[in-house]
């Protein structure tokens, strides 16, 4: 069975020496959140993870869910955790305090994500989407709505869900058929069927507050005649408790590869209840405020995955004895020699080290520039924060996802024919790491999303902004005898980056194809520069710290080693990318893969 330790003195090398987190306590409403204060709730937050969600992680997924009497069931254990995780207020960390939230940096829930989805992946959900419809109800429900529904919502008696997708409309929701209509009391009447709902059902809580998109009779075709719903699946009675069925049922659950402990339901609507959120045909506007968080929230399920799998990967290889040293026995009193001497194995465990704790450093300063657009009162800070968050939000939904999806793999590869074989827990991790290179917009999407959108966005001015926050770094560290040649590996291909967006604007003016053959590619490229800045940043940092003498010498050591792998060892597949994007989108549009046939048969 595998096991779990929150990555609690990564956590808090990060916040304290690498990310300035101390700045958030400067801002109006977060004057108290210390690195010590966020540390201390995040320790709590571990012990949780690791004593009461892990233990059930392997067990849900060998139960998974199941419809009992037309009621959704979570498997053993489940039930009781939730109850902890309530008790001990988590699903309100970062809920506004005027409905019962704590009123805490989102940072810190993103660290907990992290711990969360290492722990129990498919557990983690259900609070997670409970608290993304809150928040989402929080930035655009009226008063009304959100004196009936949010302090439920916030403290988790409640949950929540994202009603997106229907059978023939996943990535391209212009298509949805789910009808509401006006009841003539303000609400709406909504009905249709949503497929594929996360956490659609369940015994966890006591309702289920789903936010829904659906269209009004006489809607715009397309996304513009798309608006969003509150619809319950019990409606509130005047003292807050559920009331009558609102004819919102699951009819079955999916089987999946993956995440078999969370339900994802097929959901019906059939006239239910449900109010207006945000403006008519602007739904779309206001689900971007849960998909954008879910987005990167689907990130820290790649990261959290990628940690726990490095964690029982390193136990294994320096338990498992195979074979002798190439250099010579280093066990010679034993049977064979830890495979952790075979540079091959080794060269698996220090690629999943690099990936996991570069990406840590990249997705928490991620979350640190979303509590700053959020309660700065500078407005160059506020929007200057808010492009650096609107950038990287497909690269962590992406990049995170696809080197989650790897890393849980090769941490798979490391036990051999043992990591094939489910009692040990790691085929789990690389199966319910699976999903999350496709749901939430798939990340096919989230690179044309970065090339179309993010990267030409006011002239360049998101990527403007980001660079030069990367050159600055290259520069101190250039000037440094200790870290020059970091500087210059990751100076280069910030270069190449440069080069291939001017590359891919331009070839894109003259054919719109040419941003769509080399958008996955741009993705892992930006991706791979971004996490590299990362550890340029680490390792001075952890240069500084070794030169004063105190703290943890072999941390630090480690970090300026695994800075070095990773510049010389990953980083350079910036190259291979940029000339596979330079090869443009003629052998991609080819016509090999023909489709005019195809169309004739749609
Ligand atoms: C386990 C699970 C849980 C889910 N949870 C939820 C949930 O809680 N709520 C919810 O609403 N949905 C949920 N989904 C749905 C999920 O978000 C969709 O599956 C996803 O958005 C893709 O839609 P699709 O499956 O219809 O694929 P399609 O849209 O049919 O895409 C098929 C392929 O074509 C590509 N493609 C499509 N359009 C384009 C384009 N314009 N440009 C380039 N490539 C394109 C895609 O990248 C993909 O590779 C879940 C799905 C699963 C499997």
């Amino acid at each position: 069975m595998p096991t779990y330790k929150a990555p609690l003195d990564d956590v808090r090398f990060l916040l304290n020496d690498v990310l300035a987190v101390d700045e958030l306590s400067q801002l109006p409403g977060y004057e108290e959140a210390t690195p010590d204060l966020l540390l201390a709730v995040l320790e709590e937050g571990g012990k949780l993870c690791e004593e009461v969600l892990q233990p059930i992680n392997q067990t849900g997924d060998a139960e998974g869910c199941r419809i009992e009497d037309g009621q959704v069931r979570t498997p053993k254990g489940f039930k009781e955790a939730y109850a902890e995780f309530v008790q001990g207020g988590w699903p309100a960390m970062t809920g506004d305090p005027a409905y019962g939230g704590q009123g805490l940096p989102h940072l810190a829930r993103f660290i907990f994500d992290e711990f969360l989805c290492s722990a129990n992946l498919s557990f983690s959900m259900y609070p997670e989407l409970g608290h993304g419809a809150a928040m989402t109800l929080e930035k655009w429900g009226d008063d009304e709505l959100k004196g009936r529904f949010l302090t439920k919502m916030t403290d988790g008696t409640w949950g929540g869900t994202m009603c997106l997708t229907e059978a023939h409309a996943g990535t391209d929701l212009g298509m949805i058929r789910t009808k509401a209509v006006p009841a003539g009391d303000g609400a709406y009447q909504i009905t249709g069927q949503k497929i594929f709902i996360s956490a659609g059902d369940h015994d966890l809580t006591e309702n289920v507050c789903h936010l829904v998109l659906a269209k009004l009779p006489d809607a715009p075709a397309g996304t513009r005649g798309i608006s969003m719903f509150l619809v319950p699946k019990y409606l509130p009675t005047d003292e807050g408790t559920p009331g009558t069925f609102n004819h919102v049922s699951c009819s079955s659950i999916e089987h999946k590869m993956g995440i078999k402990a969370n339900a994802t339901c097929v959901i019906n609507f059939d006239d239910a209840k449900g109010w207006l959120v945000g403006e008519v045909n602007k739904g779309m506007r206001a689900m971007f405020t849960m998909m954008n968080g879910a987005r990167l929230g689907v990130g820290m399920q790649g990261l959290g995955l990628a940690e726990v799998s490095y964690q029982n990967a390193l136990a294994y290889a320096k338990d498992r004895v195979q074979g002798r040293a190439l250099t010579g026995a280093k066990n010679p009193t034993g049977d064979a020699d830890p495979i952790i001497v075979h540079p091959d194995v080794r060269r698996m465990l220090l690629t999943m080290k690099a990936y996991v704790e570069g990406e840590r450093a990249l997705a928490y300063w991620v979350g640190k520039m979303i509590d700053v657009e959020e309660k700065s009162t500078d407005p160059e800070q506020k929007q200057e924060a808010g492009d650096l968050v609107a950038l990287m939000t497909p690269i962590i939904k992406a990049f995170l996802t696809d080197t989650g999806f790897e890393v849980t793999n090769l941490g798979l590869q490391v036990y051999g024919g043992h990591g094939y074989i489910r009692e040990w827990g790691m085929e789990q991790f690389v199966r319910d790491a699976r999903i999350a290179q496709i749901y939430e917009g798939t990340n096919g999407v989230q690179a044309m999303d970065l090339i179309g959108r993010k990267v030409p966005e006011g002239n360049g001015r998101m990527m403007h902004r980001w660079l030069t926050l990367v050159q600055d770094d290259v520069k101190t560290a250039a000037a440094d005898g200790r870290t020059a040649d970091l500087a210059k590996a990751l100076g280069e291909s910030v270069r190449t980056l440069q080069e291939t967006v001017m590359h891919v604007m331009q070839a894109a003016m003259r054919n719109p194809d040419e941003a769509g053959a080399a958008a996955a590619d741009f993705l892992r490229l930006m991706g791979a520069v971004a996490t590299g800045w990362m550890w340029l940043k680490m390792a001075r940092v952890a240069l500084e710290q070794q030169a004063t003498g105190a703290g943890d010498a072999a941390f630090y050591d480690a970090k300026i080693k695994t800075a070095r792998f990773y510049m010389t060892k990953l980083l350079p597949q910036v190259q291979a990318l940029a000339a596979s994007i330079r090869a443009g989108a003629a052998p991609v549009m080819e016509p090999v893969l023909d489709f005019e046939g195809a169309l004739a048969a749609v």
